[in-house]
């Protein structure tokens, strides 16, 4: 395992709270970069509480050496590293502005340059087509992983009916970013939507902001961190 990975995770964990992303619960991980079939998460605790000495490291079956309580949900990691071999980082919150694109048919589409990367279509898990009706809802179990990995497909973001939504990217960083800016698009989506009829960022459009803003990821983790860490705003 490598500690400056592990410090990372650590910060990308108290950036998403002090975002508003992360609260009590929601998780971000990362995948090894010493194996690729490896993981790391948080034990199973308060995302603002992290330290890098809470990091576990998970194989793909979300099975770890470590005998610390691991998140219920470590599934939704594993089985998306497993199927997706282009994604080094995962988010899964319960960011509040995202939910209620989850669980109505409003498409949750770019209204500003900075979530140009949700211009392709984000994608949608509903979780009784295999759990059936009387789930929590929770990734509990690889089965449930598996189907939303395959849910995910392509896709940057996966809206979980009823649960929150998992975010996902080639860097940590890109993952971090991509969350907080689902998060300010739909609310931001949600006044335009109140005002009336909304002109969203075209497909090309949403691409090459994308591409721009994907080189200027560690401007903003820096500002992030900073504030995150900066005991007043805590
Ligand atoms: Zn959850």
């Amino acid at each position: 395992m490598s500690t400056s990975q592990s410090e990372l995770l650590a910060q990308a964990n108290h950036i998403l709270v002090s975002q508003g992303v992360l609260d009590a619960f929601g998780h971000v991980s990362v995948r090894s970069e010493s194996d690729p079939n490896r993981f790391l998460l948080a034990r199973n605790m308060a995302p603002a509480l992290v330290a890098a000495s809470d990091v576990q490291d998970f194989d793909l079956d979300g099975n770890t050496g470590d005998d610390r309580k691991p998140y219920l949900e470590r599934y939704i990691h594993s089985e998306i590293y497993r199927a997706r071999p282009d994604v080094l980082a995962v988010v899964h919150s319960h960011s509040p502005a995202v939910i209620p694109f989850g669980v109505t048919e409003a498409p949750l589409r770019p209204v500003f340059h900075m979530a140009g990367f949700l211009s392709g279509g984000v994608a949608r898990f509903e979780i009784a087509d295999i759990g059936g009706d009387g789930t929590d809802l929770l990734i509990r179990d690889p089965g449930l992983g598996v189907a939303l990995a395959a849910a995910l497909g392509d896709a940057p973001m996966a809206l979980m009916r009823g649960h929150g939504s998992v975010t996902v990217a080639g860097s940590l960083p890109l993952a971090v970013y991509r969350a907080i800016y689902a998060e300010k698009n739909a609310a931001l989506q949600r006044d335009a939507i109140s005002l009336g009829t909304v002109r969203y960022l075209t497909e090309q459009e949403g691409h090459s902001a994308a591409t721009t803003n994907a080189g200027q990821v560690g401007r903003a983790w820096d500002m992030w961190l900073r504030t995150a860490e900066t005991p007043h705003d805590r």
